[in-house]
């Protein structure tokens, strides 16, 4: 099974260290929640992971293979198998719900052509499908920016499962959302991980969320790791 293995990564912004010398090795199949105030490195973190930005310092792994040094198309194939989503949900807003969806297709072309006529109708149907599962198919045919948040949310979680992932990366999911689409966002979550053995690591704000969720709570302050075992060891300490 296939590891994530995070070794001596730091990420400097200037003379601002954002990440400090970070091990960490993420078994196939965890569900990870990482903690900490605003300002921790968290962020940062997972997007040198799916190499939204490079470390500065140290190297990430996966399976063996060094990603953080990929170029080209094995990088497009790790960031397809690294999904990720975010805060602020990043759907493309004036476009229909299924084509949004769609879209996590797109690294799984070696080309571009044009957007028309470019899916499937097995690819439609597998979008379909994800979306019943996140229970807003009626939304299919509607502009994404016209759903509410929590709606969104779920939009940009079946997007991420067209990736096929092998690991699901969500930056702060719900710290936009009020307590009920939280629910349905992090039970979604929770149930991919499950399901599909899909190593889910995410950024979180609450503890209580984590320790809900969670099989393993990684504190982080000031770009270090302050905390890593599972919710029980968090009860005893706290
Ligand atoms: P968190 O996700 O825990 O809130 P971040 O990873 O977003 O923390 O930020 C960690 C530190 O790095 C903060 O001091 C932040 O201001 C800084 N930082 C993050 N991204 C950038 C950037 N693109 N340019 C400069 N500084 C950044
Ligand atoms: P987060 O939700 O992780 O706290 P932020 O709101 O801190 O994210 O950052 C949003 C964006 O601004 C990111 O692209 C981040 O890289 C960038 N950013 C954060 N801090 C700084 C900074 N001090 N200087 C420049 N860019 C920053």
């Amino acid at each position: 099974s296939a590891t994530l293995e995070i070794r001596g990564v730091s990420r400097r912004f200037g003379k601002n260290t954002a990440v400090s010398a970070i091990d960490l090795s993420i078994p196939q199949g965890q569900m990870v929640g990482i903690i900490g105030r605003s300002g921790a490195g968290k962020s940062t973190l997972l997007r040198m992971i799916n190499r939204l930005i490079d470390p500065s310092q140290g190297s990430i792994f996966f399976d063996g293979a060094e990603v953080s040094r990929l170029r080209g198309s094995p990088l497009r194939r790790w960031q397809r198998d690294c999904a990720m989503i975010f805060q602020q949900f990043n759907l493309v807003p004036r476009l229909d719900v299924l084509t949004n969806v769609l879209l996590g297709r797109l690294n799984h072309r070696s080309t571009f052509s044009n957007l028309l006529g470019m899916f499937t109708r097995a690819e439609c149907a597998e979008a379909v499908a994800a979306l019943e599962r996140l229970d807003i198919a009626r939304t299919a045919l509607q502009p994404a920016g016209t759903l509410s948040g929590g709606q969104q949310q779920r939009v940009a979680i079946a997007r991420a499962l067209m990736q096929q992932p092998k690991v699901l990366l969500a930056d702060e999911p719900i710290a936009s959302l009020d307590p009920l689409n939280a629910k349905v966002v992090m039970d979604s979550l929770q149930d991919i991980n499950l399901r599909e053995g899909i190593t889910v690591v995410t950024n979180l704000h609450t503890l209580d969320t984590a320790r809900t969720y969670c099989n393993r709570i990684i504190g982080m302050a000031a770009g270090k790791i302050v905390f890593d075992g599972p919710p029980e060891a968090l009860n005893r300490e706290a």
